[in-house]
């Protein structure tokens, strides 16, 4: 069972928070579609002929693409690659590009999951963040959405947004939940040095919210989803009863993940693969047969802390007898003291063997997760 994922690295517009790779000229869109195509044929041994069961369009913005370019990117996937019939085909969209007609090519071009990036439904904050929608486009992509049956959506929120009053973080879950999309992925805003809020925090022109407003915030959210019947089964993430993403759970769990495109990363349980951050680049080598990536094998400890910090995000939490099996090492004995200090807080519980978070834990989930990592010898 293994992922497929198509990196389209390529936007109207910039956002001021964001530092995924993508460009806003186009000029080379097609070009490099067929230069994904290209790569497909050249990775077929990555995955050493595992069933294909969630492909996914991510970016970048993917709802660029023309509902032509989606069906030669997903002809040549079952073409070249065993994809299950019932795969989860995700495609993440902006709602400025959500209208009736390019919502129902998506549908016939085979995508079955949508994944919309509304991140806020006020114009001001939308703005505050270079978004090229305002909330009217959002309402109007989901209810288009739901027109042209699309029963499994997901919307984007982010959280912690500079400025952001304590009422509209409550306006927009509540406005999420009156939507009721089958899941919800939330993340909270970082400043990342690169891009331009990075640049105007180090100008001393932004006032980048602190821990514990943020993590308030991530209370408030889980509190009302909750109310709402919604399955929080990851940190970030939250899902009606069966429909949690299968993508974004099988990186979860390891399973094994090819990706193509600039950018774009794989896993095939010995190596991690990065791919060039560069269109042109990435298209000239493709053009040459070469796949321009950066390999890298994993040591036992990459494993083991890549184990944790994904499992412990995740209600399936992080099994201690898999550590064991798999790569030799007692967990609760080589973090007795940190551990015991961990329950006496009430931040993890052991059930089973399986350490998972509380629900203060979930707080501070990454500090925890790299605090238990093993250290290369
Ligand atoms: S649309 Fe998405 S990928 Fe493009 S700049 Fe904005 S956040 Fe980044």
């Amino acid at each position: 069972m293994a992922g497929l994922y198509f990196h389209i690295p390529f936007c109207k517009q910039a956002c001021y928070y964001c530092d995924f790779h993508f460009s806003t000229n186009q000029q080379i869109k097609s070009t490099l579609v067929e230069a994904l195509v290209r790569e497909l044929t050249l990775q077929q041994n990555f995955l050493a002929d595992e069933t294909i069961h969630t492909i996914y369009f991510g970016g970048g913005t993917p709802s660029i693409l023309t509902k032509e370019e989606i069906e030669m990117l997903l002809s040549a996937a079952k073409e070249y690659y065993p994809v299950h019939p019932d795969a989860e085909i995700t495609l993440e969209a902006n709602p400025d590009d959500l209208d009736e007609g390019k919502l129902a090519d998506l549908k016939r071009a085979g995508i079955n999951r949508l994944s919309i990036g509304i991140q806020t439904f006020h114009n001001d904050l939308l703005r505050f963040m270079n978004r090229a929608h305002n909330a009217a486009t959002a309402l109007n992509a989901f209810q288009n959405a739901r027109k042209v049956d699309f029963n499994n959506i997901s919307i984007d929120l982010i959280y912690a947004i500079p400025g952001e009053t304590e009422e509209q973080w409550l306006e927009d879950i509540r406005q999420v939940i009156e939507l009721q999309p089958e899941h919800v992925s939330c993340y909270s805003l970082t400043v990342e040095e690169k891009t331009v809020f990075g640049k105007w925090s180090t100008a001393g022109k932004l006032n980048v919210v602190e821990d514990d407003l943020a993590a308030q915030q991530l209370e408030l959210l889980m509190d009302e989803l909750d109310r709402a019947g919604y399955e929080h089964y990851e940190i970030s993430n939250f899902a009606k009863p069966g429909y949690y993403s299968r993508h974004n759970s099988s990186y979860w769990r390891q399973q094994n993940y090819l990706g193509i495109g600039p950018s774009a990363h794989s896993y095939n349980g010995a190596i991690r693969q990065f791919n060039i951050s560069n269109n042109h680049l990435y298209v000239k080598a493709i053009e040459q047969n070469n796949v321009p990536a950066q390999t890298e094998v994993l040591t036992t400890e990459n494993k083991i802390n890549e184990y944790i910090l994904t499992t412990l995000r995740t209600h399936w939490g992080t099994n201690l007898d898999y550590l064991k099996q798999h790569h030799n090492i007692d967990l609760l004995k080589e973090n007795s003291v940190y551990l015991d200090q961990l329950f006496e807080k009430g931040l993890v519980v052991l059930n089973q063997n399986v350490l998972t978070l509380t629900r203060k834990g979930k707080l501070m989930a990454d500090r925890i997760a790299s605090d238990l990592f093993v250290v290369e010898k």
